[in-house]
């Protein structure tokens, strides 16, 4: 199974992903995650993209194209499927992604309306070693500001602040309708290889959210 999630941020694409990654068995590849690491360790790849991320632009595509290519080659991530991330973001990004070679059998958005997609980013809570990811109102810890499982800190993303997600928003519309263009094109035409484009509703319960998603992966086994 062979996958690339897309939608604008807070849209639920980290916690279907995780649905995924436990059916399928199959790895999950986040550039916002590999960029975080980066910054962490100070690698000057993650130093060059540390201040768009902080200010809620996109780090420009070829430093995110290298990124992506030196991820799949070191862990050889190609071998039995996975699920893509925030990636691509842009077509630029997709076309390099098609260049790659990276096999994609379904393209998957998720549409949020952006009044709701604020009010979910202010509450979100990150425990950032495990990728776990809570809301201090629909979904809080067992104990404020803690990890369920190792009680260790959660943190709120600078990036997840109010005025940063407007940004992230505006920059999500103007770039994604010529990538939703490209994969709708692509899908609808009689290329073989073509991967199949599905836009999913993101409001609603978690669970029929998730039962939309394996619906239109039908085919494809839940266990
Ligand atoms: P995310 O965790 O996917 O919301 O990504 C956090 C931030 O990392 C984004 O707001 C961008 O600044 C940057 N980023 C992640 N993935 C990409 C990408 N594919 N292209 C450009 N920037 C990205």
């Amino acid at each position: 199974m062979h996958l690339a999630l897309f939608g604008p941020p807070g849209a639920g694409k980290g916690t279907q992903a995780f649905f995924l990654r436990q059916s399928f068995g199959i790895p999950q590849f986040s550039t916002g995650d590999i960029l975080r690491s980066a910054i962490e360790s100070g690698e000057e790849l993650g130093m060059q993209a540390k201040r768009n991320i902080e200010h809620g632009e996109l780090v420009p595509d070829g430093i995110i194209i290298e990124l992506v290519n030196r991820f799949l080659t070191q862990s050889k991530i190609c071998s039995g499927g996975y699920i893509l991330d925030g990636f691509p973001r842009t077509v630029e990004q997709a076309v390099a992604l098609k260049k790659m070679g990276i096999r994609l059998d379904h393209v998957i958005e998720f549409s949020v309306p952006e009044k709701e997609i604020i009010r979910r980013i202010s509450g979100r809570r990150i425990h950032p070693p495990s990728g776990r990811i809570y809301h201090i109102q629909f979904k809080p810890p067992k104990v404020e500001g803690k990890d369920d499982i190792t009680g260790e800190l959660l943190i709120q993303r600078q990036d997840d602040r109010e005025e940063i997600v407007k940004k992230r928003l505006t920059i999500y519309r103007e770039k994604t309708s010529s990538l939703i263009q490209y994969y709708c094109t692509w899908s609808e035409s009689d290329n073989k290889n073509a991967p199949k484009y599905h836009n999913i509703s993101g409001v609603g319960p978690v669970e029929s959210i998730r039962q939309d998603l394996y619906k239109r992966l039908n085919g494809c086994s839940e266990d």
